[in-house]
């Protein structure tokens, strides 16, 4: 693979980031996940605005403009000969060489890292058309879960749980309602109702999330964004969850408990059919 670093594209084996990387040491990073479908960027504009948003929260440089951020994931995609797959982008406070807790001097610049992930079947995914198994685990994830950061050991051990439970993925719970699932935001249809949880601190602002939404009320659908428990989501017609690496991903099992006749649901097909087609006409 030809991965980018810091202005130059180099084979990954010889792409280096220092060891006093914040980063690497702290964690101190945002990242973004944008999906490619026939060779072309999904919703460039919404991961852009949301890796200024995480910058600007953090008080983190921005490394590059918007144009050239367009320009290396399009050179990756080419250099990489993706049809289908990601670009999965970094940026980190970077390093003055040494480690401490307070932040480095404002000039410090920002560490930069690009590379590709190649997925053929992406769009036409099997693990779409059978459905995912959730359980359900405690949120025990910091309070600012908006800024897409790369502290990502939670979500990961809980997708670990999920695995050893013969489970698919974990959707999480704080106070009695469900915040999100570990890499996707969470939803469930009752009686033709679309229920998510509204935006907040409490998870992150998905760019799927946004063009989904947009796209059920264009379909006449309803939707509500509002506070749900798991036992509402376990007695639904259906579920289903959203992120910009497997678009509209049906949930036929939850805690054990089937959704419906245990298949993907109606409206989560449906969904993910004008994701996909019109993400894909609308595609960079
Ligand atoms: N919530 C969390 C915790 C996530 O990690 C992700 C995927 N990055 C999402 C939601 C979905 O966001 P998006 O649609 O922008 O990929």
């Amino acid at each position: 693979r030809t991965v980018y670093v810091n202005g130059d594209y180099l084979p990954e084996t010889e792409a280096k980031v220092s060891i006093f990387d914040r980063g690497f040491l702290m964690a101190d990073a945002v990242y973004e996940v944008t999906s490619v479908l026939g060779g072309k960027l999904i919703d460039f504009e919404g991961h852009a605005v949301r890796l200024k948003r995480s910058l600007d929260e953090l008080d983190m440089a921005e490394p590059c403009t918007k144009d050239e951020l367009l320009e290396i994931h399009r050179k990756l995609v080419e250099l990489n000969d993706i049809d289908e797959g990601l670009v999965y982008l970094q940026v980190t406070r970077g390093s003055d060489g040494d480690r401490d807790f307070v932040f480095p001097s404002e000039d410090t610049k920002p560490t930069i890292v690009l590379f590709t992930q190649n997925k053929p079947g992406l769009a036409d995914s099997a693990a779409a058309k059978v459905g995912a198994k959730i359980i359900s685990i405690e949120d025990i994830r910091w309070g600012r879960r908006d800024i897409k950061t790369v502290q990502l050991l939670y979500p990961s051990m809980g997708k670990m749980m999920a695995k050893k439970a013969g489970a698919d993925d974990a959707w999480m719970i704080e106070d009695g309602h469900v915040t999100e699932g570990t890499s996707n935001n969470a939803y469930f249809v009752k009686d033709g109702v679309i229920v998510t949880r509204p935006l907040s601190n409490d998870i992150l602002h998905g760019i799927t999330r946004k063009a989904v939404l947009r796209m059920a009320e264009e379909a006449q659908l309803k939707v509500e964004e509002r506070l749900f428990t798991i036992d509402e989501a376990k007695a639904a017609d259906e579920a289903f969850t959203t992120s910009a690496s497997a678009f509209v991903m049906p949930v036929v099992e939850i805690d054990g408990v089937a959704l419906g006749d245990g298949t993907p649901g109606p409206i989560a097909k449906r969904l993910r059919e004008i994701y996909l087609e019109e993400s894909i006409k609308a595609a960079v």
